[in-house]
């Protein structure tokens, strides 16, 4: 199995290594033809505006597309916000997911925070117990999902911050920026 993680900006190298712990064969993808031999692609977080002028740029929209309509894509926040298909703003997106996403919506003042989650299916893969503790960093949240994607887990607001739709994940939070692998494993289990 080899998995892409896209390496146009934002915290690539964290889920590299990640990968790396789990002893999976990486590439850092930047340009179509790095598509090649895929079998799953990661968008890591950073800034969407900027990923999204990027892949513009780098011709890498339509392969992305593409991709993503075969193979298993996790966006993790800025990634995420990527594969949605509506962020009421006008930015490039891949419009893979059918998710609404909100960018940068727990507010200023608590631009960044940590909270454990109780995540079913994460358990069930995984084999755990542990509650998962998730890092947000300047996070979007998932405002609606279509009738075919799944909610995976929420805050205890009841604001929805990941989600599935068949192979394709998204997740608002980082799961890249801790030592737990559970996420990244989780996302394996979608890989063909
Ligand atoms: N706030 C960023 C955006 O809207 C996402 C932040 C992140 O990826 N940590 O693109």
């Amino acid at each position: 199995m080899k998995i892409g993680v896209l390496a146009l900006q934002g915290d690539f190298a964290e889920h590299i290594a990640m990968l790396k712990r789990l002893k999976v064969e990486t590439a850092e993808v930047r340009l179509p033809e790095h598509l090649n031999g895929l079998d799953g692609l990661i968008i890591p977080g950073g800034e969407s505006t900027t990923i999204g002028k990027l892949a513009v740029a780098y011709n890498l929209m339509d392969p992305l597309k593409q991709f993503g309509q075969r193979h298993a894509i996790w966006g993790t926040c800025a990634g995420a916000i990527f594969l949605s298909k509506d962020v009421s703003r006008d930015q490039p997106l891949l419009g893979l997911m059918d998710i609404k996403v909100q960018r940068n919506a727990f507010g200023r003042q608590v631009d960044s925070f940590e909270t454990d989650l109780d995540i079913p299916e994460l358990k069930q893969a995984t084999g755990t117990e542990t509650p998962y503790h998730a890092v947000f960093i300047r996070a979007p949240i998932i405002e609606s999902v279509g009738d075919n994607v799944k909610v995976l887990a929420s805050v205890p607001d009841g604001r929805i911050v990941a989600a599935q739709q068949g192979h394709l994940l998204a997740t608002s939070f980082h799961p890249e920026l801790t030592n737990d692998t559970r996420f990244h494993e989780y996302f394996l289990t979608l890989v063909d």
